[in-house]
């Protein structure tokens, strides 16, 4: 029996990783975390009976008291709890934003292995984390349907002969407009992507690129490689998940159809393929195109390789001001296009207090200056 604690359960990640669990009965649900989402969260509890389970805070909690078998943690507090209840346990990560990153930390700390879909965390942290993964020797593997393609082209070849990372961006749903076509989107709008069903803020984050650009990041961390041999490519059937281009010009790709069950199964089997959960990719009526990245239309990604490459607490500023703008848009507060504006100006604001030499608690000391800088400005 293999045991999982499951991190933001009631996520777009997280249901799917749930049907997962469901489809092999040597799975176990041993703990889970929500935030506010009580009803379905009771519905997890009635399917899964885990014996521990996280909440936002303990305001919901007489809504529980039915349930006697199970132990409840609440707020950031019961995140760290739940990821160290008992030895024997996976931890996946599914939080969306940088709350994700204490548990991620604690995880690693109590020896647990963590599959990492909130990828905030590495771009915020990337040089903590791999620093304490090496450490406690724990395994961290990325449920981001790029990076779990990288991870797989990796395999052919040694580290010194990869040319180049080749990470395909479908583009996200404004992918054909102008910028000036851009002014007046609305969230409507923003939330219609063409190809995957997921999550707000991660759906926010493809239209504005903001997501290829933490990628960027994610790669660079997780894979060790310098951000000139990283580049992104405009694929907008998202068939092809990324490729590795070698020395030799040969380059390996790994296609299958837009479904994150299979980077989820990946993580979770890993590193074996045993069995199929997505459909089968269709040959008959396959077209694959590709564009150039145009960083004029989409110059978020440059502003990535720019934190990325400076390095220490710019990742987090990139991260981070995104997080409150994305919020802020949401919201209805912002229109979209100050989206990149509060990202570019706070990126301004921060470069010249860099910090190199840091720990969780300064990098979450950061996190709450960069907050009411764009707070204070924009809402
Ligand atoms: P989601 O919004 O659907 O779910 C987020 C989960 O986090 C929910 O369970 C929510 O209850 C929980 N949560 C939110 N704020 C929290 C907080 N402050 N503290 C504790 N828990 C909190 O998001 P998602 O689309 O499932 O994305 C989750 C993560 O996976 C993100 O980092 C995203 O970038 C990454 N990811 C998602 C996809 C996808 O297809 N959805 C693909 C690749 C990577
Ligand atoms: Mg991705």
């Amino acid at each position: 029996m293999k045991n999982f604690i499951l991190l933001g359960a009631t996520g777009s990640i997280g249901s799917q990783t749930l049907d997962i669990i469901k489809k092999d009965k040597n799975f176990n649900l041993l703990g889970f975390s929500f935030f506010e989402n009580v009803s379905r969260a009771k519905e997890i509890i009635n399917e899964f009976k885990p014996k521990y389970v996280t909440m936002k805070d303990s305001s919901f909690k007489d809504e529980f008291n039915n349930f006697k078998d199970v132990t409840f943690f609440y707020g950031e507090r019961g995140l760290l709890d739940l990821v160290k209840v008992e030895e024997n346990a996976t931890i996946i990560n599914s939080i969306v934003g940088l709350a994700g990153l204490a548990p991620t930390v604690e995880a690693i700390k109590a020896k647990k292995d963590i599959l990492l879909a909130n990828k905030e965390t590495l771009v915020c942290a990337g040089d903590l984390i791999k620093r304490l993964v090496k450490e406690n020797k724990v395994n961290l593997i990325p449920i981001d349907s790029e990076h779990s393609a990288i991870m797989q082209c990796l395999k052919v070849g040694k580290k010194k002969e990869i040319k180049k990372i080749i990470i395909t961006a479908s583009g996200g749903s404004f992918r054909d407009l102008s910028r000036s076509e851009l002014e007046n989107v609305t969230l409507v709008d923003a939330l219609r992507h063409p190809n995957w069903n997921m999550g707000k803020k991660i759906t926010i984050d493809s239209s504005t690129m903001v997501n290829k650009g933490l990628e960027v990041i994610e790669a660079h961390y997780l894979f060790d490689v310098d951000y000139s041999k990283i580049e992104t490519v405009i694929h907008k059937e998202s068939i092809i998940h990324s490729m590795v281009e070698y020395k030799d010009n040969g380059i390996i790709a790994h296609l299958a159809v837009p479904d994150m069950h299979l980077p989820i199964m990946y993580a979770m089997y890993y590193p074996r393929h045993l069995k199929g959960f997505t459909q089968e990719l269709d040959f008959s009526n396959l077209n694959l195109s590709f564009k150039k990245m145009d960083i004029k239309r989409f110059p978020m990604v440059e502003k990535a390789y720019y934190v990325g490459k400076a390095g220490g607490v710019l990742p987090l500023v990139y991260n981070t001001s995104n997080e409150v703008a994305v919020s802020l848009f949401t919201n209805g507060k912002i229109k979209y296009l100050d989206i990149e504006d509060i990202i570019t100006k706070s990126i301004e604001r921060f470069k010249d207090e860099n910090i190199y030499d840091y720990d969780i608690d300064d990098l979450l000391e950061f996190d709450k200056k960069v907050r009411s800088f764009v707070l204070e400005k924009w809402s």
